[in-house]
């Protein structure tokens, strides 16, 4: 039996950031991971995603090549390429992160964690003992509760990603980030998409307005689009499905070579036996204390696990400060900073409140839009469409939320979270000298808009 300061058990982005800091502090480390470390994120989530979304931007370029007067002929997929290049980007990034952890002397144990007690972890027919234990055991697709769902050949996210084929129809249940970026790359491949959504609308937790732009740009590049949808039953088998759907017109039938299921992700706790280590949790995950401290005193527990917000970056910002706060430091994570991606064409991001939650709030504020084709940059790259909002409070003292829907945004909003972390006022913001010719400009313009200081826009009608 081997003992360890601090057992963590999940080796995505959440857990190996949280071995490798703990491991910088000081901490004698393991790390226990059943599959590949880099989780969901790695190896089935945000990087696979973004490598197949960077193959469809350039796909579609190439097809639109003449646009910016390049002649090129006979355009077409490689699927077989395609699926080595996504590969080799996952398998790279993996390489890191083992390299990482056996350089900060993390130990590395495969297999699955289950514990025995609430100091005690098997795994197969090893025991393993601990003065902490971190769960970072991330988050499975949700199974929604319909009739064939569970059909052979229905795929989910993770199955959608090893890109076995491109389908000539596909239904997609569920419009939330996940669907509508597999929805885009799909068409972008060839594919007939339809998205079938119970809610509304599509993108339901973004600013209403960046998900009306993105319900457009999806149906301009030809993807059907079913709200108030909800999904009764799959019946058929693949390559010949129908998905029975419950609408205000009452029922329709989609015909369609493949289902893809995207309706949410839940906490995962399987395998853990959390019973015998007397920690609590339930459907939305496990509950912890402003230290990501469980009911049980030695256990924690961070990411996706925890059934809150399921990025990334804040599994990995909650994994860095739990283990600093075990450590005696008092760093927290910033939860009114978040800031969040969706890869549609063209890129969605925002960070702080929407436009929805400040009515509701009853916030005095007002609001500043800068349009990309009113940017240098932008027009030379020839992706002009979209734009940047900005709500701040009525007197211009604080910067409440940034929206960006346009060329490159999943970059562009860096600066308005470091904007916003600095609390800049607009002022400040608006005269922050920024580079030309840039993307970055139009973040400028639009600020300066504010107070009417902004070159680039026609001024306003009085
Ligand atoms: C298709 C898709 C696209 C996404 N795109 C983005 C994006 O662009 N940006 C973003 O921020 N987020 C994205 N996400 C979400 C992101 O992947 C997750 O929020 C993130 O991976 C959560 O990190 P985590 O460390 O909490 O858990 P995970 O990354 O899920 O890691 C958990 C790890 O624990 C392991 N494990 C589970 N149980 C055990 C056990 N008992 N013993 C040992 N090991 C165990 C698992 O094998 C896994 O490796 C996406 C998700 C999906 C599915």
């Amino acid at each position: 039996m081997q003992h360890f300061e601090l057992i963590v058990i999940g080796g995505g982005p959440g857990g190996y950031v949280a071995a490798i800091r703990a491991a910088q502090l000081g901490k004698q480390v393991a790390l226990i991971e059943r599959e590949r470390v880099g989780g969901t994120c790695l190896n089935h989530g945000c990087i696979p995603t973004k490598t197949l979304y960077r193959t469809a931007e350039v796909l579609t370029e190439a097809q639109n090549a003449s646009r910016y007067g390049v002649r090129a002929e006979n355009v077409s997929l490689d699927l077989e390429s395609t699926r080595a290049r996504k590969q080799t980007v996952v398998d790279t990034l993996v390489g890191g992160v083992q390299s990482l952890l056996k350089a900060n002397h993390v130990t590395v144990i495969s297999g699955e964690a289950s514990f025995a007690d609430a100091s005690t972890v098997r795994v197969g027919d090893e025991t393993y003992t601990a003065d902490a234990f971190l769960i970072a055991t991330g988050s499975k697709t949700a199974v929604l509760p319909v009739e064939g769902i569970g059909l052979d050949g229905v795929l989910d996210s993770t199955s959608a990603l090893r890109l076995d084929d491109i389908p000539n129809s596909l239904a997609l249940i569920g419009g939330g980030v996940i669907g509508v970026e597999l929805a885009g790359i799909y068409r972008a491949f060839g594919a007939e998409v339809t998205i079938v959504e119970f809610l509304p609308s599509i993108l339901s937790t973004i600013d209403n307005e960046l998900a009306k732009f993105a319900a457009k740009r999806l149906r301009a590049q030809g993807v059907t689009i079913l709200t108030g949808a909800k999904v009764t039953k799959i019946s058929g088998a693949p390559g010949d499905f129908t998905v029975h759907a419950e609408t205000q017109d009452g029922e329709q039938t989609l015909p369609c070579t493949h289902v893809l299921s995207c309706a949410g992700r839940v906490p995962n706790t399987d395998g853990l036996n959390l019973e015998a280590a007397g920690v609590a949790s339930d459907r939305k995950g496990i509950k912890v204390d402003e230290n990501y401290r469980t009911n049980v005193n030695n256990i924690y527990a961070i990411g996706d696990v925890t059934g809150r917000i399921m990025l990334a970056h804040v599994a990995s910002d909650e994994g860095r400060v739990c283990v600093e706060r075990m450590c005696g430091k008092r760093t927290c994570v910033d939860y009114s900073l978040v800031p969040s991606c969706v890869f549609a064409f063209p890129e969605m991001a925002s960070v702080g409140r929407t436009e929805e939650q400040l009515k509701a709030e009853n916030v005095d504020y007002v609001v500043s839009r800068f349009h990309f084709s009113g940017n240098g940059k932008a027009l030379s790259l020839g992706e002009k469409d979209g734009f940047i909002k900005i709500l701040a409070k009525s007197d211009l003292s604080e910067i409440l939320g940034v929206h960006i829907a346009g060329p490159h945004a999943s970059d562009l909003i860096a600066e308005a979270v470091m904007a916003m972390k600095a609390m800049l006022t607009v002022a400040e913001a608006a005269r922050t000298m920024h580079a030309h010719p840039t993307l970055s400009e139009a973040f400028m313009e639009c600020v300066q808009r504010f107070s009417g200081e902004a070159i680039h826009v026609p001024p306003r009608s009085s």
